[in-house]
């Protein structure tokens, strides 16, 4: 269920938090399942709208992490929205209002078990202090390649194996990665994200697929 990779990040509590700090979540388990790149125009149309809002700088190729689904909301909660790029978008992605940071995202696919991070797009506690997630959990695979478009920016070389890189979703390289196969955690300590979901506002953007976000003139739906 863990890639290799990753077995040496420290696996007891984590936590998360938007850029500006009104948003604490501890996560109970610190060792991500895994760790992507991403190319698809979701993720970069997420990441815009955020980013016009106020929020963080869009990565020219965000990375996605996932987690065990076990977090405890410490404080902010007020701030939490749960956006959809559109009215029938599969995913949907807590925005925090304090400082449009992106915390956790959920996804069908996910099966309940696991949630997703964009690593540039929130903070996430380190796994030893000062050494950048970058060296201490890599992306192993880069994923949705035939979405890039170099209008984003200059395509940074994949650190990873090269025959990770995929033009649509990657392959099961590790067993038991399947969310439908994983087992959930047997003695989780917080809740679900879907339990947070329910209690959270939620807003759908209305955009259009694929469709850049260079300002705010670019979206039909606001925040209030
Ligand atoms: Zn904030
Ligand atoms: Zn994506």
């Amino acid at each position: 269920m863990f890639d290799k990779i990753y077995d040496n990040c420290d696996p007891t509590e984590k936590e998360i938090s938007c850029q500006c700090g009104e948003v604490l979540i501890k996560m109970s388990h610190g060792r991500p399942r895994r760790v992507m790149e991403c190319c698809c125009v979701d993720c970069y149309q997420h990441l815009e709208w955020a980013s016009v809002m106020g929020g963080p700088k869009v990565p020219i190729v965000p990375t996605l992490s996932y987690w065990d689904n076990d977090v405890v909301v410490v404080r902010g909660e007020e701030h939490l929205r749960v956006v959809l790029l559109r009215e029938d978008g599969r995913s949907k992605r807590t925005t925090a209002t304090c400082c449009f940071s992106t915390l956790m995202v959920d996804h069908p696919g996910y099966s309940g078990v696991m949630f997703m991070l964009f690593e540039e797009a929130c903070r996430i506690q380190d796994d030893v202090p000062d050494v950048p997630p970058t060296k201490t959990r890599p992306a192993e695979s880069r994923i949705y390649f035939k979405d890039f478009d170099t209008s984003r920016g200059k395509l940074p070389e994949f650190g990873g194996d090269p025959s990770r890189v995929h033009q649509t979703c990657c392959p099961k390289y590790i067993n038991g990665w399947n969310s439908k196969s994983s087992p959930t955690l047997e003695n989780p300590s917080g809740e679900k994200i879907q339990s947070l979901f329910e209690r959270i506002p939620q807003m759908i953007l209305g955009l259009e697929e694929g469709k850049r976000i260079l300002s705010r003139s670019d979206c039909p739906v606001g925040f209030e």
